[in-house]
Formats: structure tokens, C-alpha cells, sequence
């Protein structure tokens, strides 16, 4: 176990790493943040930030040097660099297991050995492979790249073998998978710990509402059934383990219309729809990071008040101006959250909210009337 005063390296610069270096330092550790962007909002609150490449190999010498262990809040940190890393101090999660999530052909794959439903799918590495889409799948379907893809980025819906071959020219052949566009009944996700002796703790499933494929709402509790919340957990737990994962990482899920669970993706790190934990959980995704990888007990995971969280993306920027604020401090139950981003674009995730109330269906109430008069304000 590392005790407060031990040092944890952060691979990644970005909002998660900034929570992550607050909750690390909240309980006396210290954060050493290896990010090539100089203004990253991580970089700004650690109490080192080396502004380095992820490959810089001087680097990351210095890095594993400074450190008692690594984590990452960057899921496209390179394989290789993890397990560099990883003969100065422990890496958690380790190479083997971030490497699964760089790729959705591999993902899917692994999913399926599992025992797990990932959507129909098949993977396209040249223009003869889309053919199989024949019998395989059926349309509307989305082509996807298979690495590098987030926040919708890279992905586009095509009708046909044709549109399917054009959308893969148009993505330059790069490797992708092709999916089933399936309708769906909800989107849910579950964020868990997993620790070094192999034990398990999940947070309360979140039920997400995506808009241009971008989070932009989690709802708490989830509106399903108890067997649909167990069944979650169960197969996230199941990725946790065959990965032999440690940290804290994310599955998400699609519901069908017909009540059937499928995986959509994992995330081998902390995630948007985990937000929430921040205001209404007794730990945070980002306490129990810390506690993970430096082998502290669990946190609890209860939920200690129904919660909306909401994404507040660049969009709601006027240029060159804040949003109105006192619309978010004027509901006293919502907290906001900003992550010290220098410049808002479209599509950037700024910040979020979370808003606590008696019941799940009057916090969401509550968190849209507020972004309707913080979209009001950008218009
Ligand atoms: P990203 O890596 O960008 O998060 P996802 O595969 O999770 O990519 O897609 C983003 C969102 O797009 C999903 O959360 C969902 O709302 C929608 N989406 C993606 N794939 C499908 C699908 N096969 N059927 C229906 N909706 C989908
Ligand atoms: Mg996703």
C-alpha cells in the first residue's frame, strides 16, 4: 500500500486527470502530470507537469523515476510507453489491458469471448470485406474507425454495401469495424474499481442521453429494473476481470427495444457518465482511481442522492464571453465544475453540472431548466 506523501505519475493532461490530481492531492499525494499541451487543465493543479511528448523516452526516464507508481486518464496512451513505464514503478492499468480498448475490432472481439453480446458487427480491414456486410448485418449501419475514434469523432451511418464502401474511401481504408445501427431503448454504463487482489465494487449504473454522439446528460439512479442493474454489473465486472484490469474503468452499454443488453464499448479509465460520483456518491471514480492504484481499501460507491449530471460543451460559449453563471449558482442543489480550459470550441468539453434531488425525474427537471437559460444566454 502507498500511504499519503508517495508520489503518482498521470499520463494525460486532460479534465479527468485534473479530478483525478484533485482527489490525489485532496488525500496527500503528490501528482507529477506528463502532458504535451503547456495550459492542460491537469497540468495546471499537479505539483509537477512535465510537458512532454507520451514516446518522449527522456521523458518518461524522468517519469518513472520521480514516481511510486503511474496511472493513465488517456485511453490512446501507447502500449509501448506503458510498459517502459512499467520497469521504473507499477503501471496500473498495465499495457495488456489499455490495449484491448485501443481497438474496436479487438474490443468486440474480446467481448465476444466473454461470453457477452457486443452489437453485430463486422470488421473491415479492405474494401472486400465490406461484402460480408450481405449476410452479416443489417442497414442502417455505422462505419466506425477502429482506433482513435471519441465523442462520435469518425463514425458515419451508411444505407448500403455502396454507401459503406464510399464512407470507407472517405475514412482513407484505415481499419474499421461496421455496426448494426441499433434501436435504442436506453443507453446505461457502469463504472467500477478493481483492485489488485482481483475485488470488484461498482458504482450505481447511469443511464446516459447522448446528443451528436456526445454524453450529454446521466441520469441517477437509472431508470431499469434491479435484474437490468445486476446484469450490467455483472458482465462490467466480467471485462474487469478476464482484462485482469486495475483502476477504474467504464463499460457502456446499449438497451434494445426489445429489453436485450449489449456491450457498446469500454474505457480503461475514468469516465464522463462517472461524473456524478464527484457530488452524490460517497467516493468519487476519482478517489477510488487513487485508492486502486495505490492499493488502499475500496471507497463506498452508494449513491447518496439522486443526481443529474450535465455536460457543458463550448457551444454554450458567446464569443469571446462566459456563459451566465448565476444561473447555475441560483439552484443551490447544483454544483458546477470547470475544468480551466484556456479556449471554448465547438464540441469541447468545458465543464458539467451535477444537480441533487429527491428524486432522479426532479433533478433532471431542475439540470434542464437550468442549460435552457445557459442556452439562451449563447444564442
Ligand atoms: P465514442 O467512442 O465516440 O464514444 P460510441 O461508439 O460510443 O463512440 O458512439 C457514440 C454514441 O453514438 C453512442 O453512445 C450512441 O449514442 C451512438 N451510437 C454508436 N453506435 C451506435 C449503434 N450501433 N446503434 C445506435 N447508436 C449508436
Ligand atoms: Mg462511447
Amino acid at each position: 500500500m502507498l500511504q499519503p506523501g508517495a508520489t503518482i505519475g498521470m499520463l494525460g493532461g486532460g479534465q479527468l486527470g485534473r479530478m483525478f490530481t484533485i482527489a490525489a492531492r485532496t488525500l496527500g499525494y503528490r501528482v507529477i502530470v506528463l502532458e504535451p499541451d503547456p495550459q492542460s487543465p491537469a497540468g495546471q493543479l499537479a505539483d509537477q507537469h512535465i510537458q512532454a511528448a507520451y514516446d518522449d523516452a527522456q521523458a518518461l526516464q524522468h517519469l518513472g523515476q520521480a514516481c511510486d507508481v503511474i496511472t493513465t486518464e488517456f485511453e490512446n496512451i501507447p502500449a509501448q510507453t506503458l510498459k517502459l513505464l512499467s520497469t521504473y514503478c507499477p503501471v496500473h492499468p498495465s499495457a495488456e489491458a489499455v490495449q484491448v480498448a485501443q481497438d474496436r475490432i479487438v474490443e468486440k472481439t474480446f467481448v465476444r469471448s466473454c461470453g457477452l453480446s457486443p452489437v453485430p458487427f463486422i470488421p473491415v480491414r479492405s474494401l472486400a470485406d465490406l461484402q460480408q456486410a450481405e449476410t452479416q448485418i443489417q442497414f442502417p449501419a455505422i462505419l466506425k474507425t477502429a482506433r482513435l475514434g471519441y465523442d462520435g469523432k469518425g463514425q458515419i451511418t451508411v444505407n448500403s454495401i455502396p454507401e459503406a464502401e464510399a464512407a470507407f474511401k472517405q475514412l482513407n481504408q484505415v481499419d474499421c469495424v461496421l455496426e448494426q445501427r441499433v434501436e435504442l431503448e436506453r443507453e446505461i454504463s457502469v463504472v467500477l474499481g478493481r483492485n489488485q487482489h482481483g475485488e470488484v465494487h461498482c458504482f450505481p449504473v447511469a443511464e446516459n442521453e447522448h446528443r451528436k454522439g456526445i454524453l450529454h446528460q446521466t441520469t441517477v439512479p437509472a431508470r431499469i429494473s434491479a435484474e437490468l442493474e445486476q446484469q450490467a454489473k455483472q458482465a462490467a465486472t466480467t471485462i474487469a476481470t478476464q482484462l485482469n484490469f486495475i483502476g477504474v474503468m467504464a463499460v457502456e452499454f446499449f438497451v434494445t427495444k426489445s429489453g436485450e443488453l449489449l456491450v457498446n464499448e469500454m474505457a480503461p479509465r475514468t469516465h464522463n457518465s462517472g461524473h456524478y460520483t464527484l457530488d452524490a456518491c460517497v467516493t468519487s471514480q476519482f478517489e477510488q482511481q487513487v485508492r486502486m492504484v495505490c492499493d488502499l481499501p475500496f471507497g463506498a460507491t452508494r449513491l447518496v442522492s439522486p443526481v443529474v449530471m450535465i455536460n457543458l460543451l463550448g457551444d454554450l460559449w458567446p464569443e469571446g464571453g462566459q456563459p451566465d453563471w448565476l444561473q447555475v449558482f441560483n439552484e443551490p442543489e447544483t454544483k458546477l465544475h470547470l475544468y480551466g480550459k484556456a479556449s471554448a470550441r465547438k464540441g469541447r468539453k468545458m465543464g458539467h453540472y451535477c444537480t441533487l434531488a429527491a428524486t432522479a425525474d426532479e433533478a433532471s427537471i431542475k439540470a434542464n431548466a437550468i442549460f435552457q437559460q445557459l442556452e439562451r444566454v449563447s444564442e
